[in-house]
Formats: structure tokens, sequence, C-alpha cells
């Protein structure tokens, strides 16, 4: 969903704010950045290849104008193995340097439900040349997301059930509580990094079971206590 921006005083057109829905509300929350946890739990982390008790989580970044609310994922450009990632989104409502992470939670508007969606293939060539991630990871339509549910209303979900299913088979099963960084965690490291925003969102990072979509395919995302996505390939 995209919140219309004045043009006065610009030279060319500005793009409109990209922005997700907020249940319960008439209004939009605005989308600055997106931060994306990788291999934030064990499982997957050795499914990809990788030993989670020597290379601990990392951060990487999608564009805002990533994200689609319409409950379709256009199948990309240039690859031949998109993967799809469940993923518990957090929406901030506060920024701030350094923030500690006993009082990072009260930087966190609300929670939703994303697929981190992965051109695999790109990805992996990318990984193997030493070079970014980029191509596989932010490119057009890359995080469907639902509505945000305001902590307001559903607290800090830090246990509960993150699942996936493809065409009605499940493929992807973890919990809330396997996750390495927890979200006040994973606030703090990149308050460090970064200066947060009002309006930036996390993707948390993906459980087991990651996999290969083909169009048609149809994606049903839940995050136990958050609520749940359903998005087709087409
Ligand atoms: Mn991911």
């Amino acid at each position: 969903m995209n919140a219309p921006i004045s043009t006065a005083g610009y030279v060319v057109e500005p793009l409109p704010v990209p922005s997700l829905p907020v249940k319960g509300s008439e209004k939009l929350f605005p989308i600055h950045r997106i931060y994306c946890v990788g291999r934030n739990y064990a499982e997957h982390a050795i499914e990809m290849g990788h030993d989670p008790s020597k290379e601990p989580p990392f951060f990487f970044q999608k564009n805002p104008d990533n994200v689609v609310t319409d409950g379709k994922f256009p199948y990309p450009s240039m690859t031949s193995d998109v993967h799809f990632e469940i993923e518990m989104v957090v929406a901030l409502a506060k920024g701030g340097v350094d923030i500690p992470v006993e009082s990072a939670l009260d930087h966190v508007f609300g929670y939703g439900v994303g697929l981190d969606m992965t051109r695999r293939d790109l990805q992996g060539e990318a990984k193997k040349l030493g070079r970014p991630w980029e191509v596989g990871k932010a490119f057009e339509a890359s995080a469907p997301c639902t509505a945000l549910v305001p902590a307001s209303e559903i607290g800090h979900p830090a246990a509960g059930g993150v699942s996936l299913k493809v065409n009605g088979t499940l493929r992807q099963e973890g919990d809330l509580n396997q996750m390495i960084w927890k979200v006040p965690e994973m606030i703090s490291y990149l308050s460090k990094l970064f200066t947060l925003q009002p309006g930036d969102i996390i993707m948390s990072g993906t459980p087991a079971g990651v996999g290969a979509v083909v169009k048609g395919d149809v994606l049903e995302g839940l995050v136990e206590g958050v609520g749940a996505i359903e998005v087709r390939v087409v």
C-alpha cells in the first residue's frame, strides 16, 4: 500500500511512501527501512550449510518498496529458484541509537507476518563470489506482508508457532522461542550499527524448511499470536 506524498518542491515527482496497513485503523504505517536477520533459527542455519554455534546471526536489508500487501507474488526475473521464508515482522514506532536491550521493546509499534522471498540461485552465486546479496534479496515484491497488529493489542510475542504451508502441505515449522537473537536483542544490536527511525521494520528470520516455489503455488503462513498471510505466486 502506498500513501500519497506532496509533489511540491521536487524536480521529479517523488514516489509514494511505502506503507503497511494497520489492523483496526484507517491510518497506515510508513516504512522507512527494512532490516532482515539472517540465520536466526539454528535449524535453518544448518540447512543452509552453516554452524550456528560458530556463526551468529547477521543483518541484510531489503528496499522499503519491496513490500506488497495484495496477496500476490509475481515470479521474479533472472531466476529459476525462488524460495519462501516465513518470518515475524517487527515494526518500530520509535528510533534511536545505542538502545539498551532492557528498554528495546518500548520502541516497537507492532507486529506482522511476512515472507522474505529469495532468489536463492542469485544469492548463492553472490555468496560464492563474495558479492552483495541485493540481487537475491531486495527485488520487486520480495517482501509480502500482512497488516500490522499493534503491540498495545497483542503484547510482545516471544513464543508461538511459526509455520508455512505450500498448497496445503506443511513445509516450515518453528517457534518464536527458537530465535537465536530475540527481538529486544536485534533492536539493540541494530541501533549500534544504524540510526533506527520510526517506520523501520525488521524481518526476524525464518525457521527451517525453506524451499522453492512455482507459479500457481499458494503460500499460507502463520505466526501464532500475530496473524496469518496468504500469498499466491503469479
Ligand atoms: Mn530471511
